[in-house]
This record gives structure tokens, C-alpha cells and sequence, in this order.
């Protein structure tokens, strides 16, 4: 196999997704997903056809839900397929590199690490922030910056200033991709309105989270027409199955709109709970704030908190290992229910620890 298999891929380490680590439980808060289905009914129809390579449709509906026009919309197999196609579709291998801020979502490394594309990690200051510096420092040679904002694994937004700062001050050549996979539950923050001033600006979105549509597999990549265009001459022939452009035509529905705004206000609701709950509990050392669907909260003994949280049924997201994340994890916010459950386990955690 080490003969047959490029060096850079027989030693990549993939995506450790939530599937994949594969743990069993009776309660789910690790893959930042919706915990309630989207119930759309499914319209059979010509499936003997091949489909559109962008429904038409789907970008009309999606334009709406964003403000943009269609012209500046690509519909790929979720937000994971637009971080890839930007690397396939921009980067030299071995010539140009990516920028990114760790601790954050770990696909922007792998896929440069596929296509053997250097990267560049500016780690984010202890605040959260971006280091303005250390990236200005850096840039030359930087074909891609993905920026997660707000980012995972630390729930923050970057402040404004410093993006319009970067969107400012780095060259013209150099795009900057902001990953707004948790916008929807704080969409005022998104740069969507800034397409039309920076033409070195894309954004990635997705129906995986707010939408509950993590197995439906559909994002969006946003941005000025020359940058679709581009991504369009190496996007598959037909990316987008039928089924799935019509369910994710159905999401976008005014009604169904509706009913994801009710689950975010729900979700908000219930990380406002979690907080109130957590802030006590004398084996966290500190809750971080979040403004999306999950938080992340750093414990005195994560590893031991994690354990007693698999033994129970419940399976969150261990982040200790992340540069600058020891002893943190990391919770998605399911219902009321699985919220109380979450702290019913804790505490007793937190009484044995007492004892
Ligand atoms: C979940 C997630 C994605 C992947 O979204 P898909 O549309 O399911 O591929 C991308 N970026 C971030 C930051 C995420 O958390």
C-alpha cells in the first residue's frame, strides 16, 4: 500500500467525524446537529432523468433566504464539498498555501492536506480573537484564509472590525472564506452584504445545522459572479441528487423558515438554561460564550467527565486535545429534555466528586 499510495495520503489522518468515532448512547450532543427532524415530504419525480447541474429553483429559493441573487450561489454537497472545491478549484499543490486559526474545524487542514496544499496555522489569541499580526506576517503565498465565524470548536464571532480589517488589507489574490455554517442562529452577524464591496470575499453555508438537515447533505457557496463561475468548471457534472434539491427546496419554504426560527429561538432558550444550570457546578472551570448551538465548557478533569457522560448515555464531544483546549468539550444544545438529562448526569458527577 506505502507503494501504491502518494506519501501525503498515506499519511493522512482523516476527519475524526462523530460517525466515525462511533460511540453509542441514548442522547446525542457531539455533532452540533438539530434535535429535531425536518419533516419534508419527499416528491418523487423523474428520477430517470439526470438532474439539473443547479437547480434553478433551489438557488431562487436560497437567494431569497439570503438577499443575494442566484448568479452568486453554488449549491454543493454540503459546506464540506465548498471547502474542498475552493481548494481544488484555487490552490497550486506544493505552491500556494492555506491560512487558517486553530482550534477550529479540522476539514480546512485535511482537504489542503489531500491535495497536498501547505498550510499556514496563525493560532487564535487566549481571548478568541484573531492575531492580526501573526496573520499580516504570514500572508504572502496565501491563496485561501478560512475563517469560521462564528467558530467551532469555541462558539465566538470574530470581531467585525478585525475581519473588515483583513478583508482590507490582504492582497487582492488572496480569498478570504468565511465558513457560516452557524449563522442561522445569529444571521444578522453575516458578511452576506459584504459580497457586493469585496470581490476576494466567499462565504460557505449550510442545511446541516439550524435547517436539521444534516443527512440531506446541502450547502451553498456564496460570492461574486467570476468566483461561481470558476467553481462551476470543476464542480461534478450532476453534484446535486433530485431528491435532494427538492427537500432542500421544501426547507426554504416561508413555513418551514418559521418552523426552523421557532427551534432557534427553542435552542437559544435552552442554552440559556445550560448556563444558568453549569455555572455552579464546581467541576467547570469555565463555560465559554456561545453564539451558536453548542458550547464549550472547560472542566478540571475532562477525561473523567467525558467517561462518566459515555457511561450514562450521553455523548458529547471531547476538544482537550486542540491546542489551547485542554480539559474542554464540547456540548451540542439538544431539547429541553436532553438538557435537563445533560445536568442530572453532571451533578452526579459533581456529588461523587464531593463525596
Ligand atoms: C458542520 C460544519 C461543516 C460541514 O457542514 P456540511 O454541510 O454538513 O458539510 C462545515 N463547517 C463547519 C464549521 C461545521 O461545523
Amino acid at each position: 500500500m506505502k507503494k501504491l499510495t502518494p506519501s501525503h495520503i498515506f499519511t493522512l489522518k482523516p476527519y475524526q467525524s462523530a460517525r466515525r468515532i462511533g460511540l453509542h448512547g441514548r442522547v446525542y450532543l457531539n455533532a452540533n446537529e438539530s434535535p429535531w427532524e425536518n419533516i419534508i415530504q419527499y416528491r418523487h419525480s423523474n428520477l430517470n432523468r439526470y438532474p439539473e447541474f443547479q437547480s434553478r429553483e433551489l438557488l431562487k429559493k436560497y437567494a431569497d433566504y439570503t438577499g443575494l441573487s442566484s448568479k452568486h450561489i453554488l449549491i454543493t454537497r454540503g459546506a464540506d464539498e465548498g471547502i474542498e472545491l475552493l481548494v481544488r478549484s484555487f490552490c497550486n499543490p506544493n505552491v500556494d498555501k492555506i491560512m487558517f486559526f486553530s482550534p477550529t474545524y479540522d476539514m480546512y487542514s485535511i482537504t489542503a492536506n489531500i491535495f497536498n496544499v501547505q498550510t499556514i496555522d496563525i493560532p487564535i489569541l487566549s481571548n478568541f480573537q484573531l492575531d492580526i499580526n501573526g496573520i499580516m506576517k504570514n500572508i504572502h503565498g496565501v491563496k485561501l484564509i478560512y475563517l469560521c465565524n462564528p467558530n467551532n470548536p469555541t462558539g465566538n464571532f470574530f470581531l467585525r472590525h478585525d475581519i473588515i480589517y483583513l478583508l482590507e488589507l490582504i492582497p487582492k489574490t488572496t480569498l478570504l472564506i468565511i465558513d457560516e455554517a452557524y449563522i442561522d442562529f445569529s444571521i444578522k452577524e453575516s458578511f452576506v452584504s459584504k459580497l457586493y464591496k469585496y470581490n476576494n470575499l466567499v462565504i460557505v453555508r449550510t442545511l446541516s445545522k439550524a435547517f436539521g438537515l444534516a443527512a440531506l447533505r446541502c450547502g451553498f457557496v456564496l460570492s461574486n459572479i467570476n468566483i461561481i463561475n470558476i467553481l462551476q468548471k470543476v464542480l461534478a457534472p450532476y453534484p446535486i441528487a433530485t431528491p435532494v434539491s427538492n427537500m432542500a427546496i421544501h426547507s426554504l419554504n416561508k413555513k418551514n423558515i418559521q418552523f426552523i426560527q421557532k427551534n432557534i429561538l427553542k435552542i437559544l432558550k435552552n442554552k440559556k438554561f445550560l448556563f444558568k444550570k453549569l455555572k455552579h457546578f464546581s467541576c467547570i472551570e469555565k463555560i465559554f460564550d456561545s453564539q451558536t448551538n453548542f458550547i464549550l465548557i472547560k472542566f478540571f478533569q475532562s477525561k473523567q467527565v467525558f467517561h462518566h457522560m459515555v457511561l450514562n448515555g450521553i455523548i458529547i464531544r471531547d476538544q482537550s486535545h486542540k491546542p489551547g483546549l485542554q480539559n474542554c468539550l464540547r456540548i451540542s444544545i439538544g431539547t429541553m429534555n436532553e438538557c435537563i438529562d445533560l445536568v442530572t448526569v453532571l451533578s452526579i458527577f459533581e456529588g461523587k466528586k464531593n463525596i
